[in-house]
């Protein structure tokens, strides 16, 4: 199973990004493309199959990039500079017949939707220039003095106008774990997932939550467990991460084992948290389908769904 929106393929060059003179020339390349977003709808060309990213030649965006509210360069794809322009300035009519004079056939649809019908490189651009706009718009103002901040360095730095203080886009961590029942005492397998009354459906997942301030990711993960389902872990292990940008965080995936037998969820976080076995699970629905299964699977471009998928591999 694939792990969504980790294969990003663009070489970012974070070093020449920062010399102004070399962003100009590769604005008025007629090499370089532009992808344009709006309201945090990527433009995908969704007739193909898969869908792709819209790649705009610079000369037919010249509109679009006079209007945007914020350019930014996100990379090199094939020796092509590779260009974000957020629309959200331009009225949605207005947007849409632009696009559609330079891109025919194109739409601006929202990567929660298309997300697992994108192949793992478009799937990842899309993530990447979806984070970097939704950064722009929410940091408009310096969260220290309240002055405006100006773009800078090809879009990965604002400067605040007023005391000069940088910003640089954010990132949160979240940390999101299988748990396995250590000795179950029938010597079956079973892992640990809870239903969150803020995901849609029926869908049942594994515990998540956000890094607090002075803890370490290991911590995050005991203290999680222990909140949401009231028991213990141990043998916590690091497993793989994958940049969710919805709007801005970083999955930290890891695995660990419990020798609590009852879980204990907290109501006011989980309507549920139960020990499921792998035919169980098995049996659960995909979310969407009406087949009326009384739970269903997390999203497909989830890293809880890897989590799950190689636990279940593992029992066979
Ligand atoms: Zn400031």
């Amino acid at each position: 199973m694939i792990l969504h929106y980790t294969a990003m393929a663009l070489t970012r060059h974070g070093d020449l990004r920062q010399d102004p003179d070399w962003l100009r020339a590769q604005l008025a390349s007629d090499r370089s493309r532009v992808l344009p977003l709006r309201a945090d709808r990527n433009l995908f060309h969704a007739d193909r199959q898969p869908p792709e990213a819209a790649r705009i030649p610079i000369d037919d965006a010249a509109l679009m990039l006079a209007n945007a509210r914020e350019v930014i360069y996100l990379g090199h794809e094939a020796g092509r500079a590779l260009f974000a322009a957020d629309l959200d300035d331009i009225d949605e009519l207005r947007a849409e017949e632009l696009v559609d004079r330079a891109a025919p056939g194109s739409r601006f649809l929202d990567l929660r939707r298309i997300g697992t019908l994108l192949s793992p490189a478009e799937g990842s651009l899309a993530a990447y220039a979806r984070a970097m706009t939704a950064w722009h718009r929410n940091n408009g103002f310096c969260a220290r003095c309240g002055q405006p901040t100006t773009a800078m360095r090809g879009g990965h730095m604002r400067r605040c106008d007023g005391c000069g203080r940088e910003h640089f886009p954010r990132i949160d961590p979240a940390v999101i774990m299988l748990v396995e029942l250590a000795d179950p005492p029938d010597g079956i397998p079973r892992c640990l997932l809870g239903r969150h009354p803020g995901l849609p459906g029926r869908i049942y997942s594994t515990l998540a939550g956000y890094v607090d301030p002075g803890e370490t990711l290991e911590q995050a993960v005991a203290r999680e467990v222990r909140e949401e389902a009231g028991i213990g872990v141990t043998d916590i292990r690091y497993v793989a991460s994958q940049p969710w940008p919805f709007p801005g965080s970083l999955m930290l995936g890891f695995r660990a084992r419990s020798r609590d037998q009852e879980p204990d969820f907290a109501a006011d976080e989980l309507e549920d948290a139960r020990w499921f076995t792998a035919d169980e699970i098995r049996a659960f629905g995909e979310f969407g389908d009406d087949r009326g299964a009384n739970h269903e699977l997390p999203r497909g471009d989830s890293i809880a769904r890897l989590l799950i998928a190689q636990w279940l591999t593992e029992q066979g």
